[in-house]
């Protein structure tokens, strides 16, 4: 079940303020608020999806096409083709997911360092 309290949800009805970076019908990405990196940005689709297991099995194609589009746009307008990047999807407890909303982050800037801490 979906839960609209979540900040991510709140980020998108506009009840919570961010730094739009990019935006389509399919996707919003903006900073994370505590960096994790030099580069470190959210992306999030605009449905009411928990997590990665919920958007694949239950996004249109449109909306995953549209997703997975808006991050390579990102990725490219940034350039951060030639120094490389991570993208990571928490999912669940065991995964680590704060925020019940799915989400992409996207990690640049320096190096990203070991999988796992
Ligand atoms: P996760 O642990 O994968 O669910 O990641 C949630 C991320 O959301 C964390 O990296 C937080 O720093 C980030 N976050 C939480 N609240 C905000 C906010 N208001 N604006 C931007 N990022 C946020």
């Amino acid at each position: 079940m979906y839960d609209t309290t979540n900040v991510f949800w709140k980020i998108l009805e506009g009840d919570i303020p961010c730094t739009p970076i990019y935006e389509t019908d399919h996707i919003f990405v903006f900073p994370d608020i505590a960096p994790k990196r030099k580069i470190h940005l959210l992306c999030i689709p605009k449905g009411k999806y928990t997590d990665f297991s919920d958007f694949t099995k239950n996004a249109t194609k449109d909306e995953i096409q549209g997703f997975w589009k808006g991050v390579q746009d990102v990725i490219r307008s940034h350039n951060l083709e030639d120094q490389g990047y991570r993208i990571i999807s928490n999912m669940g407890s065991q995964g680590g997911q704060e925020v019940p909303h799915f989400h992409i982050h996207i990690l640049a800037g320096e190096p990203v360092g070991p999988l796992v801490a």
